[in-house]
């Protein structure tokens, strides 16, 4: 039982911090149309900087690592760095682009519970197109070699951003999960309202809503395309082989159609800061993808800040959805006290 993350599903002060997710760099090897991440940001974290928060983060209760960025593979000492948490006995996953698991599965895989590959077309053409570079089929090569060598605990995933370009291939994207045989497939939608995914850096190629919000003729397609799916894959619903229900998956739609001016934005549930918080690649700490740093780990223990006046405010907001950015947010955690209790992070 874990109590502690019980207490923090009501409070606004935060004693244990179960989930974490870390941007090892913030350099990528792909040119998505929705993302600024490009090179590496000057003065990252230091693998002894990063052992020393690991030391902290354990200490304060840490259960799940996520390595994030940027495109994590990228970072020389990456094994290191998943040696580090490993010692903690901490849940690692990986988000990747996927482009160099094909080179470094066989020395990583021994330090993931989850291997989550982005894949932005079911089609190689729609995803090179959105990705910004002919990177499909090295990716699914990496996949298919992860999917044949895993140990039997390990979960392989797909995780599609769903948006103009590409929405009429969702029953392909699912096709094409269950041919290459991952565990799962997940959905999003593509976030055009702030300035996260290194969009705050002003460089790289800046999101043009025009290419990526289907207008309101393309919402009203989506709307089918999903009641289609819901009887054509009932199964894949049921044993969450489709990690999203039916109703979560209109919610993308809803989102869209409150940006083409067609419906309001749907309602998020989110305690993302009761039981997380991102850290990023030179140590800046945030309640969430979407909300301001707090500080910086370089200054103040990631203990203190994560109490600090200023993130309680934010929780308390959050908890009355008082908070503007969360009215727009395309991607919401949600850990119940019940599942707080239990541990399930
Ligand atoms: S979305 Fe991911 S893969 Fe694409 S440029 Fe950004 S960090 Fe790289
Ligand atoms: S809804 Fe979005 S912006 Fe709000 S706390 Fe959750 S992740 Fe952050």
């Amino acid at each position: 039982m874990n109590i502690k993350a019980f207490l923090n599903t009501f409070s606004n002060t935060v004693r244990t911090l179960p989930i974490v997710i870390i941007y090892v760099t913030e350099g990528c090897n792909l040119k998505c149309l929705t993302c600024s991440y490009r090179d590496a940001m000057p003065g990252e974290l230091t693998l002894n900087e990063i052992k020393k928060l690991a030391g902290e983060l354990a200490g304060f209760g840490l259960k799940h690592i996520v390595y994030s960025g940027g495109e994590p593979l990228l970072r020389r000492d990456f094994k290191e760095i998943c040696g580090v948490f490993k010692s903690y006995g901490v849940k690692q996953t990986l988000l990747t682009n996927g482009l160099l698991l094909e080179k470094k599965y066989e020395t990583l895989s021994e330090y993931f519970h989850e291997i989550v590959i982005s894949l932005d077309g079911a089609k190689a053409e729609t995803h090179n197109r959105i990705r910004g570079l002919n990177s499909f089929d090295l990716i699914l090569k990496g996949m298919e070699k992860v999917v044949k060598q895993k140990d039997k605990s390990q979960v392989i995933s797909i995780r599609s951003v769903l948006q103009k370009q590409n929405f009429r291939e969702l029953p392909d994207f699912i096709e094409m999960a269950k041919s290459v045989n991952v565990n799962r497939i997940s959905f999003l939608a593509a976030d055009v309202t702030s300035d996260a995914f290194g969009r705050e850096h002003g460089v790289g190629t800046a999101v043009q809503d025009s290419n990526i919000v289907p207008d309101k003729n393309e919402t009203a397609e989506f709307r089918q395309i999903i009641k289609e799916l819901t009887g054509d894959y009932k199964e894949e619903f049921e044993n969450r082989f489709i990690s999203e229900s039916p109703q979560k998956l209109m919610k993308i739609v809803e989102y869209y159609e409150a940006l083409n001016g067609s419906n309001k934005f749907p309602v998020n549930y989110c305690n993302a800061p009761m039981m997380s918080a991102v850290i990023t690649s030179t140590g800046n700490v945030h309640p969430c993808y979407f909300l301001p740093s707090i500080g910086n780990i370089r200054r103040n223990p990631i203990t203190e800040l994560i109490n600090f006046p200023s993130i309680k405010e934010t929780r308390k907001k959050v908890k009355s959805f008082e908070m503007e950015r969360c009215k727009t947010c395309v991607c919401t955690l949600n850990v119940n006290a019940r599942a707080a209790l239990a541990g399930r992070f």
